[in-house]
């Protein structure tokens, strides 16, 4: 059973991917995905010992350990040549990690399909990365769950180059299409806190004109995009 976070996660994978979990922990999206034939097999990889003996022990349970490889390596190194891995899905880390993962192991993800990622925080800093090696953004979810907000990032290469604005970078380009509720809130949320901490920096005995600016400045994006 996933989480409504790793559900919606899950539910991008294709049909009959060829599928690596990277920072698997519980390894339950491949589990989940293998065992309900979305997926006839996957890699699940670990750099953390804890995690990668908690994915290898969930595995076995399942009595999946012909069908997911469990891997104690750091980042895409979990992906091996014969694994023709098409689908890549890296959850729940912040956004520069998820970037740094990507960076470092670009010569695995020449024949990548799908690129199905969760930042934490610092979405922008994976889109950014994301239009600079030419993949292109083509579904993005936001959603609540126990109270946090999570952003679901989907992307595929694209034969052409890839621009997004400051805007759709920041907000996400389908996001900012969609403005859903949740979406509203959770930028609508941001704005009060930016607003709360200016107030606060005005009387601070410091002056931080450098920080101010840049608050006013992301207030004057958020109030653009909820308009
Ligand atoms: N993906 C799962 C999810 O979304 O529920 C687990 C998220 S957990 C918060 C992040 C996991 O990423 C941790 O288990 C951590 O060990 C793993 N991780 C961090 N850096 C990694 C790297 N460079 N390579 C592989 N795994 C990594």
């Amino acid at each position: 059973h996933l989480t409504k976070r790793l559900t919606a996660v899950a539910s991008y994978v294709p049909q009959g991917a060829r599928l690596a979990d990277i920072g698997s922990d519980h390894a339950m999206i491949p589990i989940n995905l293998v065992a309900n034939g979305k997926v006839a097999s996957a890699v699940a990889g670990e750099v953390i010992i804890g995690p990668f003996s908690r994915a290898q022990t969930a595995v076995a349970a399942a009595g999946l350990t012909t069908q997911i490889q469990v891997r104690l390596a750091d980042g895409l190194t979990a992906i091996q040549a014969g694994d023709q891995i098409d689908t890549i899905v890296i959850a729940g880390m912040g956004g520069n990690l998820i970037r740094d993962i990507l960076a470092r192991g670009s010569q695995k993800l020449k024949n990548i399909q799908r690129l199905i990622l969760e930042p934490n925080v610092q979405a922008d800093v994976v889109r950014t990365w994301l239009a600079q090696q030419q993949f292109m953004i083509v579904a993005e979810t936001i959603l609540r769950e126990d109270q946090h907000t999570y952003e679901i990032i989907v992307a595929e290469p694209s034969s052409q180059p890839v621009v997004y604005t400051a805007q759709q970078i920041k907000f996400g380009p389908c996001l900012v299409r969609a403005k859903t509720p949740i979406f509203h809130a959770k930028w609508q949320h941001q704005l009060l806190t930016n607003q709360r901490i200016l107030a606060n920096l005005t009387q601070a005995q410091q002056p931080q004109p450098a920080k101010i600016s840049a608050l006013k400045t992301e207030n004057q994006q958020i109030m653009e995009v909820l308009n």
